[in-house]
């Protein structure tokens, strides 16, 4: 399908939603989403137009005790997990569920702005590859999220190859393994970031010294280690 719902795996991405300003760790947004699910499919008849602003209003409340990392960000109820595993995350009331075409107007967003969204690494044109690599490395839908969603990174990356005179068919193949290392190495730093997709780019990594500045800030000793392992492998 798209970035967002992948057609292959059980994850999905639901970054722009809002999810990741809430100050969560891993394991509690899993719990969190999957409590505003049983809500949602216990309370919400599609039939009843009511009963979407009163579920709404029900888990504003309950969540408003959550800490944000930026108070002006909205994070919407009306996200959870859409599969019957309880695996991939979406909006509970697209339209593809409710049969009605206006339906995510009962969001603080409305409809117009929730369907027209598209994050930068969706827009991209490598969007299909860098789909079937988180996907490949995502244990679950909140990690395939943060990857998703962290366009900055996957943005640097691109460019950090290029420099190196690697072309993307090569870094996605050849240099595969190295990239699911360095990706999962972010994942252990994501948690403490506010991907909402929304970030803008300011920097354009135009050298190695800016991405190298750039990639240490992010990643630490583990992006030296790394670095030294691709220089063993593509000694230029
Ligand atoms: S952050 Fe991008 S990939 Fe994720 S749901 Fe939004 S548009 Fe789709
Ligand atoms: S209503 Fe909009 S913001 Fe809310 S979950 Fe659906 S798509 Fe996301």
């Amino acid at each position: 399908m798209s970035l967002c719902h992948p057609d292959v795996g059980n994850v999905s991405c639901g970054a722009c939603c809002g999810l990741f300003n809430l100050k969560l760790q891993p394991k509690e947004f899993k719990t969190l989403l999957l409590e505003r699910t049983f809500e949602f499919q216990t309370t919400v008849n599609f039939e009843v137009r009511h009963s979407f602003p009163i579920f709404r209003k029900e888990r504003e409340t309950k969540e408003a005790h959550i800490p944000k990392k930026d108070d002006m960000t909205y994070n919407c109820p009306f996200l959870g997990y859409v599969d019957p595993a309880k695996q991939r995350i979406g909006c509970m009331i697209h339209p593809i569920f409710t049969g009605d075409p206006k339906s995510q107007n009962f969001s603080f967003y409305g409809a117009s702005i929730c369907q027209a969204y598209d994050c930068k690494n969706k827009e991209s044109i490598l969007a299909d590859l860098w789909e079937s690599l988180f996907v490949e490395i995502a244990k679950d839908s909140v990690e395939y999220s943060f990857l998703s969603a962290d366009h900055i990174f996957s943005y640097a990356l691109e460019k950090y190859f290029q420099l190196l005179n690697i072309s993307m068919d090569r870094m996605f193949q050849e240099f595969r393994l190295e990239m699911m290392d360095l990706f999962r190495m972010r994942l252990q730093t994501s948690a403490e970031k506010n991907f909402t997709s929304f970030e803008i780019n300011y920097e354009s990594f135009s050298d190695l010294s800016v991405l190298e500045d750039y990639f240490s800030k992010e990643l630490g000793q583990s992006w030296k280690d790394w670095r030294e392992g691709m220089t063993k492998k593509n000694p230029g």
